[in-house]
């Protein structure tokens, strides 16, 4: 066998593709089934923005998997990117430079956006109560990613180019000797000439390098899901954008949502990196109604005032951050046999179908068309 992608997920799924496109004898494995509630891929919606806060290196790999999103629905008929707008909302007495980066991204990749002060986004964003500092940066063609279908395409067209997947079956090791590698499930043994690690929470449980392991820390997300006070019109894609509230303190303020995409209620969260989880399968996955009413109370009353504090569900998602909020795309050190792509650090969903590619890429060519020289391993060891 050629390649063998280990975790099925928004990575895994887009490598798996990939690489069964390009010809490849290539199996994927997930200990579940994938689209599934256990890893960092579930809950209707994902944000996708070319302008990213996180660095002007990720514009070309959202561009990218703009294109790959388009001709997956093309070729499954599925249903995965929304392209309902992206709105920033920052306060800019607080911080002038709050949209630096994105104008930045934007002037290099020639992406178009608006910007709006807080009399332009009464007018166009009225479900929004803004102070008179806040200002809009709007990219109308970001939007959203509906992350379950976009797995479900990606396997689908896997399978359709020859990829064999295995579902429910867990990898227990990865030995990589110079002439192979072999991967240990509690199914059987295989033997392949290169792996790839898409393992997302868990993958640090698959690295026999303690150091390394310790790069990738997990973190408890919460999802919730408010009723919109009388009709939910006023926040359908095409009235409400996606949108991210963003805080001067990222902690007490910053928060995220999203059009209705079921008519009634609208999703809204906030990223919580104040406690690591030292085992994702440990990971508490209940959410109580005051966890949801707190939540309600310190972001969303005040600033989305038609979105009322009954909440209809909650659902748990992990975050699998680095120390520096960027990803880890790479092979490892010493096991070049061994490729690395995973933590995405709550942003890489809107990258996923890129990273796939490069991934494909990288295994089978040795060099990626896009450059991942800011996500290799090496800058932690610097
Ligand atoms: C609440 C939340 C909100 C987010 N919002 C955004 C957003 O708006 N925009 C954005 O771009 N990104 C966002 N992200 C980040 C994005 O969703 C993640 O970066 C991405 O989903 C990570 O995908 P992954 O493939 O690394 O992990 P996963 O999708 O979790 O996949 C890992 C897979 O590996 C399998 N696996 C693990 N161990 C084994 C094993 N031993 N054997 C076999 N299989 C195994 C698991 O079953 C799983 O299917 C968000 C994340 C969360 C949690």
């Amino acid at each position: 066998m050629d390649v063998i992608v280990v975790g099925l997920g928004a990575m895994g799924s887009a490598a798996v593709h990939q690489l069964a496109r390009r010809g490849v004898d290539v199996l994927g494995i997930d200990r579940h089934s994938p689209p599934h509630t256990f890893g960092s891929s579930h809950g209707e919606t994902r944000i996708t923005r070319r302008l990213t806060l996180e660095g002007t290196e990720y514009a070309p790999l959202a561009v990218r998997s703009h294109e790959w999103w388009r001709r997956i629905e093309a070729e499954t008929g599925a249903s995965v990117f929304t392209a309902c707008g992206v709105l920033n909302l920052a306060d800019h007495a607080a911080d002038p430079e709050a949209f630096a980066v994105r104008e930045r991204a934007a002037a290099a990749h020639g992406i178009d956006y608006e910007l709006l002060d807080a009399t332009a986004l009464r007018d166009r964003f009225p479900q929004f109560r803004v102070e008179d500092t806040r200002m809009g940066l709007l990219e109308p063609s970001g939007g959203f990613v509906r992350p379950e279908a976009a797995i479900s395409a990606q396997l689908e067209l896997a399978e359709r180019y020859g990829a064999r997947l295995h579902r429910g079956e867990r990898v227990l090791a990865v030995d990589a000797a110079a002439s192979a590698v072999t991967v240990r499930t509690d199914v059987a043994t295989y033997t392949a000439d290169q792996v790839v690690l898409c393992a997302g929470g868990w993958l640090a449980g698959l690295l026999d390098d303690p150091g390394l392991a310790r790069l990738f820390g997990v973190y408890r997300q919460v999802l919730h899901w408010f009723e919109a006070e009388g009709s939910a019109q006023d926040f359908t894609p095409g009235r409400f954008p996606a949108f991210i509230w963003e805080g001067v303190s990222r902690a007490d303020e910053y928060f995220y949502g999203f059009p209705s995409v079921d008519g009634a209620t609208v999703k809204v969260a906030t990223g919580q990196l104040d406690h690591r989880t030292p085992d994702p399968d440990m990971l508490d996955r209940t959410v109580a109604p005051e966890e949801a009413a707190g939540f309600h109370q310190a972001m969303i009353s005040g600033r989305l005032p038609q979105v009322s504090a009954r909440a209809t569900r909650s659902q748990v998602c992990m975050y699998t951050v680095t120390p520096d909020e960027a990803f880890v795309i790479d092979r490892l050190p010493g096991r070049e046999r061994v490729v690395v792509a995973s933590p995405c650090s709550g942003h890489g969903f809107k990258h996923s179908a890129a990273i796939g590619e490069a991934l494909a890429e990288l295994v089978t060519d040795g060099a990626t068309t896009l450059d991942l020289t800011p996500f290799a391993l090496g800058r932690f060891t610097r």
